[in-house]
């Protein structure tokens, strides 16, 4: 069989790599647009830690960080061990001992139906503190130590290298559809037609544009997001919790002494690919007021990635009734590194004419604005 997949973000990777695995003949093409969310993505996994209330959204959330070890597993098999993926747990801060009761009771709810998300413990402020040293003297915490993160960047490379390997080929650069007789028949590439029996379109914020000549309105929009590195010299980060207060914003850090605070949520942004002054000061004051301790931090970078948010917050997986040959795969908006390695493997079941593990009913790509709803940290 042979599959296009347009966009080699994190769900364009791991479709490229499931269906690779599984023998299929592939060929990705990914323009690297500035902005592209998988290369700014925190990277945060814990959806246990979370105060959305979807169950659409909880099913394949949970069913996501459920499938990261066997990903990690089936990576390092393919020789690839750089993901940037650790379980460093989650912990949930706050300062007021009823709304620790409150996080403590639903993240004991969510634990006992995911036993992946680990043990469950009630922390003192300074217990918190010994575990992420720069925290506010006050904030006691609920840790759930199945929490994790990983390096965007790191895991979409090293899908698309194991990927490779399997004989997949990669191109950068624009890519279109094709199509006839209400049937996609393949990508054009900038001096290359592709012929496809199949094409996957993983093209995040920037898929709309390119399915509007097909007839398809795919209500997804970019969403900017903010997010900045900080260093702390000398400083070993490298097993420190996720930490994530009452509101979107969060703290996380990787090795290399590297601590990623933000980020900031612009609905409404379009493709303005800057950081701002107003969002500049809204991650270093949320983190500052949570985390004193980052005062003395260098400021390496700040990144901004266009989230593709779709009518809620579900993800956007499926096939298109009247247009054979198309699966699109969109809408992981704030949880995308959450989602998308798994997605990726329902999207290549999707393609190989497999019953997909888990029911894509609730993610029809073109559901209207429905019931799925509620907010909270990024994951
Ligand atoms: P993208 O990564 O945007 O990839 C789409 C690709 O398609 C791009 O490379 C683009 O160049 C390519 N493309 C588009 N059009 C074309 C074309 N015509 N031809 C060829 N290629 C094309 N998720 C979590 O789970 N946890 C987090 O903590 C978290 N934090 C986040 C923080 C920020 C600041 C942001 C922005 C996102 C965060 N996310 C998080 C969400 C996650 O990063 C995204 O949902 C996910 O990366 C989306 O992946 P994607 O592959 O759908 O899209």
């Amino acid at each position: 069989m042979r599959v296009a997949i347009i966009g080699a973000g994190v769900l364009g990777a791991s479709t490229a790599f499931h269906l690779a695995l599984a023998g299929a003949g592939v060929v990705v093409a990914d323009q690297a647009h500035a902005g592209r969310a998988t290369a700014a993505g925190a990277g945060i996994i814990s959806p246990w830690s979370s105060g959305r209330v979807d169950p659409g959204w909880r099913r394949i959330a949970e069913a996501g960080a459920r499938y990261y070890p066997t990903l990690i597993e089936q990576l390092a098999e393919a020789g690839e061990v750089e993901t940037g993926y650790r379980r460093v747990g989650a912990l949930s801060v706050a300062a007021d001992h009823t709304e620790l009761d409150q996080i403590e009771r639903a993240v004991r709810a969510r634990q006992a139906e995911a036993p992946e998300a680990g043990e469950v413990a009630r922390l003192s402020p300074a217990e918190a503190r010994a575990l992420f040293p720069p925290l506010r003297q006050d904030l006691g915490g609920v840790h759930v130590s199945g929490g994790a993160r990983v390096d965007g960047r790191l895991l979409a490379a090293a899908l698309r290298r194991a990927a490779e390997r399997r004989g997949a080929r990669f191109h950068t650069g624009p890519a279109e559809l094709l199509a006839r007789d209400g049937r996609v028949t393949g990508i054009r590439l900038a001096s290359e037609v592709i012929e496809a029996d199949c094409v996957v379109v993983a093209a995040g914020a920037w898929a709309p544009e390119m399915l509007k000549p097909l007839g398809v309105s795919l209500a997804v929009v970019p969403q900017r997001g903010q997010i900045t590195h900080l260093r702390l010299e000398g400083v070993d980060t490298g097993a420190w919790p996720v930490v994530l207060p009452r509101s979107s914003h969060y703290l996380l850090a990787f090795g290399g002494s590297r601590v990623v605070v933000g980020a900031t949520r612009e609905t409404g942004s379009g493709f303005d690919y800057r950081v701002t002054a107003a969002g500049q000061a809204e991650v270093l004051n949320e983190a500052l007021a949570i985390a004193p301790g980052l005062g003395p931090a260098t400021l390496v970078e700040t990144r901004i990635g266009f989230r593709p948010v779709g009518p809620d917050l579900r993800p956007m997986l499926g096939r298109i009734a009247g247009l054979d040959g198309l699966v699109i795969g969109n809408g992981l908006g704030p949880s995308g590194l959450t989602i998308g390695p798994l997605a990726g493997r329902l999207l290549a079941q999707l393609v190989l004419g497999e019953a997909p593990e888990l029911d894509l009913a609730a993610y029809d790509p073109l559901r209207l604005p429905g019931d799925a709803a509620g907010d909270g940290a990024e994951p």
